[in-house]
């Protein structure tokens, strides 16, 4: 069983005075696998430790690791299709336990502290990159309306805020989500790419990238890349140049 931590705002308000007395009364617990942690903390050492980029060697552009979608010295079959002004494509972990638990819990459970950790991996991934990003503004694929509703925050907004915070790189609200026909998780590529097609529009005074201004664009979890597209391409139409995704996650065959 999972030993539940002391919420976020608790733990730093008690810390302050009764700190060594809260730690042994109320030790917090890795959020991944319920052990304890000393000095707190939401992830333990062994977890973060297991928090790996996806398998070298990788497609330059996708991410992808080679060998499962294409072959060397041949188009990768995964960004194929993607629009030309999406990528290159950057997932600081690969979707496997406990990235998988990090995710959920942003996500649906609401520990909306994860997300400085979360970025403080994802610009570790992007280092090579980040040079070159100096003029984009960050941006995240919006979660839909019922989902903000109920949770009370966008998960990717998060961790495009976080992100924004540790590189100095300007936030933006660029997007919209338009409506949410279905929800991705049950449907095959084909069906996902038709189901987002029109998810997104440039969000209403929006303070947009200047024409040909780039943009970096975040999201939590890359999947088949469908919702990835679509808000690339809607970026596109705006007279976005070049879009470069970096997700947390990114969902690889078993
Ligand atoms: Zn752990
Ligand atoms: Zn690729």
């Amino acid at each position: 069983m999972r030993v539940a931590p002391l919420a976020g705002t608790g733990r730093r308000w008690v810390r302050g005075a009764l700190a060594p007395l809260v730690d042994f009364l109320l030790p917090s617990a890795c959020i991944a696998c319920g052990s304890r942690i000393a000095g707190g903390g939401l992830v333990c050492a062994p977890c973060r430790g297991r928090l790996r980029p996806p398998p070298a060697p990788r497609c330059a552009r996708c991410d992808y690791p080679a060998g499962t979608g294409d072959r060397p010295g041949r188009p990768c079959l995964e960004c194929l299709e993607w629009p030309e002004a999406l990528g290159p494509a950057r997932a600081a972990v690969a979707l496997r336990p406990p990235a998988d638990v990090l995710v959920h819990g942003l996500k649906y459970e609401g520990w909306r502290e994860l997300a400085p950790l979360m970025a403080q991996l994802m610009e570790r991934r992007l280092a090579t990159l980040l040079d070159d990003l100096e003029e984009h503004v960050i941006t995240y694929v919006p979660t839909s309306a019922a989902h903000r509703r109920r949770r009370g925050y966008d998960q990717a907004e998060l961790l495009a805020r976080a992100l924004s915070a540790r590189t100095g790189l300007a936030f933006a609200h660029l997007l919209a989500r338009r409506r949410q026909k279905r929800t991705q998780v049950s449907l095959h590529p084909q069906q996902r790419m038709a189901n987002v097609r029109d998810a997104f529009s440039l969000r209403p005074g929006a303070g947009q990238p200047a024409d040909g201004g780039d943009v970096l664009l975040v999201d939590d979890v890359l999947t088949t890349g469908a919702t990835a597209r679509a808000a690339a391409e809607t970026l596109a139409r705006a007279g976005v140049g070049r879009v470069v995704l970096v997700t947390f996650a990114r969902a690889l065959p078993r």
